[in-house]
This record gives C-alpha cells, sequence and structure tokens, in this order.
C-alpha cells in the first residue's frame, strides 16, 4: 500500500470511530481469517447481575448472601459488584472481613463472623477440597441458561451456588453477524464457565469457544486458533488481554476498556460498539484493493 492510501484509509477510519495505533494494522487486518473476542465487557456488557441463589439443606439464602457479601466486599471484580448490589437491595448484612484473599481465575476467600468462607468458581472450591457435585444439576441449568454458576463455602461446607449473568451488548449480534458476511470465523476466549460461555455462543452463532481459560492462558488461546496458518485477529478490553492483544496477528481493543488493553492493541475501538471490527476490516480490505 502507499503512505496516501493508508493515510486515506486510517483517515476514513478515524471517521468510523476506528484508531490504528500501529502504519501495518491496516494491512494486517484484511488478512485476519478468525476474529477472536474476549467475552466480558467485549461481548457483554461487564455488569452482571445476581440472578440466583440456591442454598444447601440447613443453610437460609440471606444469611449465606451476608457471609458471601461481606467477603465480596473487599474485591473489586465485577462479580463482586453485581453480589453487592443485590445485597443492597435485599438488605442484607454486610460485615468487615478479614483475612481477605483474591486469586485472579478462581476466586475469593476470607474470614466472615470467624469463619473461613470461600465464593468463586468450581475450581476455587476443589482446590480447597470441597465437592461441588451435589449441585451438578443446578450448574448445568444455570450454564444452559448462559449463566455463570458460582460456589460459596462457609467453615468447609458447600453453602450455596449461585449465579450471575451478563448481559450482552446489544450491538453485538449484528457485529457477530457482519463478520460472518465477510466470511471469517468468529471465536470467544474466556475465563467463565464454560457451559455459559457455550449458551452464549450458540445464541450469537459464534464457531468456536475456548473457556475457563486462566487469567494468563489467553495467549495460549489466541495461538491455539492460529492453527492451519491461519491469522487471528483479537478482541479485548481487560487487563488480563493485553498480552493477547500483542500476541495476536491484529490487536483491537475496546476503547471503553483498561488503559493496558489500549496500549497493547494495533487498533482501537472509540466505542463498545463492536460493529467497528466488521467495518475496519471491510475498510482494510477497500483500501489496499484501491492501491492494487
Ligand atoms: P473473567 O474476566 O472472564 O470473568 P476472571 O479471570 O476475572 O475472568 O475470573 C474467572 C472466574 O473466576 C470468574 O468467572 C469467577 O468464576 C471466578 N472469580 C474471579 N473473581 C471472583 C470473585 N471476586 N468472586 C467470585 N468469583 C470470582
Ligand atoms: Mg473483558
Amino acid at each position: 500500500a502507499t503512505p496516501t492510501s493508508i493515510m486515506v484509509g486510517t483517515g476514513r477510519a478515524a471517521e468510523l470511530g476506528i484508531l490504528f495505533r500501529k502504519g501495518d494494522a491496516l494491512q494486517s487486518l484484511r488478512e485476519a481469517d478468525v476474529v477472536a473476542l474476549d467475552k466480558t465487557g467485549t461481548l457483554t456488557k461487564g455488569r452482571p447481575e445476581l440472578t440466583d441463589v440456591i442454598v444447601s439443606d440447613g443453610f437460609d439464602a440471606n444469611e449465606v448472601l451476608s457471609f458471601i457479601a461481606s467477603l465480596e466486599a473487599l474485591s473489586e471484580h465485577p462479580i463482586a459488584e453485581s453480589i453487592m448490589s443485590a445485597a443492597r437491595s435485599r438488605g442484607v448484612a454486610v460485615v468487615p472481613a478479614t483475612d481477605f484473599e483474591a486469586t485472579p481465575g478462581f476466586g475469593v476467600r476470607g474470614i466472615v463472623y470467624g469463619l473461613e468462607v470461600l465464593v468463586g468458581a468450581d475450581r476455587a472450591l476443589k482446590k480447597h477440597g470441597i465437592d461441588v457435585s451435589a449441585f451438578a444439576e443446578e450448574a448445568e441449568r444455570l450454564g444452559d441458561g448462559g449463566k455463570s454458576p458460582l460456589y460459596a463455602a462457609i467453615d468447609g461446607r458447600l453453602a450455596a451456588i449461585i449465579a450471575v449473568s451478563d448481559p450482552i451488548k446489544e450491538t453485538t449480534p449484528q457485529a457477530v453477524r457482519a463478520l460472518h458476511d465477510l466470511g471469517l470465523k468468529v471465536a470467544m476466549i474466556t475465563g467463565d464457565n464454560r457451559r455459559a460461555a457455550e449458551a452464549i455462543a450458540r445464541h450469537l452463532g459464534i464457531d468456536e469457544v475456548v473457556a475457563e481459560v486462566l487469567p494468563d492462558g489467553k495467549v495460549e488461546a489466541v495461538s491455539k486458533l492460529r492453527h492451519g496458518d491461519r491469522r487471528v485477529a483479537f478482541i479485548g478490553d481487560g487487563i488480563n488481554d493485553a498480552p493477547a492483544l500483542t500476541e495476536a496477528d491484529v490487536g483491537i481493543a475496546v476503547g471503553t476498556g483498561t488503559d493496558i488493553a489500549i496500549e497493547s492493541a494495533d487498533v482501537v475501538l472509540m466505542s463498545g460498539d463492536l460493529n467497528g471490527v466488521p467495518k475496519a476490516i471491510a475498510l482494510s480490505k477497500a483500501t489496499i484493493r484501491n492501491i492494487k
């Protein structure tokens, strides 16, 4: 491509709210075969809501929620916010927790009312030797509904399965269709529960899902999607998306995301609307075609 055609292309992109941070991104974008998207905050709004609290025999839902919320009050995860807002609206007591510990990709633990409390994904509880199979049916049902199941244990006993649901952005279904119309494969990479991720992917018509990826596993997920010489564009917003944005053939950050994601990206979407991705790809194809 000539410098002039690239300037025209990037200028046109800027009008569409797409910022090219690297000069060669306009060309590499055109070669993408797969568009891989982070789920939380990229495909979805990133503002989950607590939808279900199902307790084990002998536990009271509001009491368990009080234990959970007291712990999550110290976490900055969006899941924590959804739990705090549910606790507030139910008028559940939140007390100071101690010995708080957060393990990225797993969950949180600490002492509440003098008892050890764990909240997190199934792998978090299993790591502490707590069997979650008593809620296997509920977990499947919640996951199949696109809700992410989480578990709580109090004093070493499984106390509840809860679920959070993060609404899909209104603009996402159209963006996925537009990517398919351009002949691209669409993939999702997420740390979230497999069943919930697959239900959301099915709903959106997404072709491939890599789920339950640990925070440092997204780079490996991107390189796996590269099989058969495919070129991968990765779209993300979070701190833990930064290495994958660098690893991908083209990294695209959502402008509503974290600074580190934006700094790691080749392309930045000014808004959270993913329709900027097919627009940028279509533009890159048109620009390169013009100069041939
Ligand atoms: P993602 O950004 O895809 O949600 P994370 O690595 O932040 O990925 O979290 C992965 C999983 O770890 C979450 O889906 C949840 O199951 C669990 N988790 C992380 N932080 C918390 C928390 N504060 N409370 C409960 N569960 C958590
Ligand atoms: Mg995200």
